[in-house]
């Protein structure tokens, strides 16, 4: 699939039919994708690849979910927060608002993400989910479309390569309630109404 071309046709329809001033720096940066090279696909968002130590090592997973995360915490320090072997947590995955992303782990990693946790009779989320987590707080402020669009961009690959259907995508609050409350509910829904609108 290419990406730009699935944003072209989508952005507009992300954007509220009678916007009364639409932001002219957003359609300017839809026009300045990164540059494709030899060595790494085309991406819209930036990636920084990491390798956190917050994984279980020697551990391979199999993911059949994703676990929607949001960092509280502002996107540098959540970064940090991650690479720090004292946090003992790490998403696979941090989108910063502007869609930038840091990748901490790859899928087949076993991260530290959910903590207590199940789902439909499966305990121990961080054994079947891959998490993806945005910054700030997704009740405080909405995700932006940038935020939205670069989690579309990092988890279609893996939606395809891991056969994970989107009724598969749940929140922390799902997996852990009572415990934990994030990502919000219109997050979720947001992801979701994007990734209908390409698959
Ligand atoms: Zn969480």
């Amino acid at each position: 699939m290419n990406f730009l071309d699935f944003l072209r046709r989508m952005f507009p329809m992300a954007q509220p039919p009678a916007a009364p001033a639409p932001a002219p720096e957003k359609s300017k940066s839809l026009g300045t994708p990164s540059s494709p090279t030899a060595s790494s696909p085309v991406r819209y968002y930036p990636q920084t690849n990491r390798k956190t130590p917050n994984v279980s090592a020697g551990r391979v997973i199999k993911p059949t979910h994703i676990v929607l995360h949001h960092s509280s915490g502002a996107y540098a320090g959540s970064v940090s927060w991650c690479m720090d072997p004292i946090s003992k947590v790490s998403y696979h995955c941090l989108i910063a608002r502007n869609g930038k992303r840091t990748v901490l782990a790859t899928p087949s990693q076993r991260t530290w993400h959910a903590g207590v946790s199940s789902w439909q009779g499966r305990k121990d989320a961080n054994s079947f989910a891959i998490g993806l987590a945005w910054e700030g707080d997704t009740y405080q402020v909405p995700l932006s479309d940038d935020a939205i669009l670069s989690a579309v961009e990092y988890l279609l690959p893996i939606l395809d390569e891991y056969h994970i259907p989107l009724s598969n995508i749940i929140r922390h609050a799902d997996v852990s309630p009572g415990r934990k409350d994030d990502c919000s509910p219109a997050a979720h829904a947001a992801l979701i109404a994007a990734l209908n609108r390409v698959l």
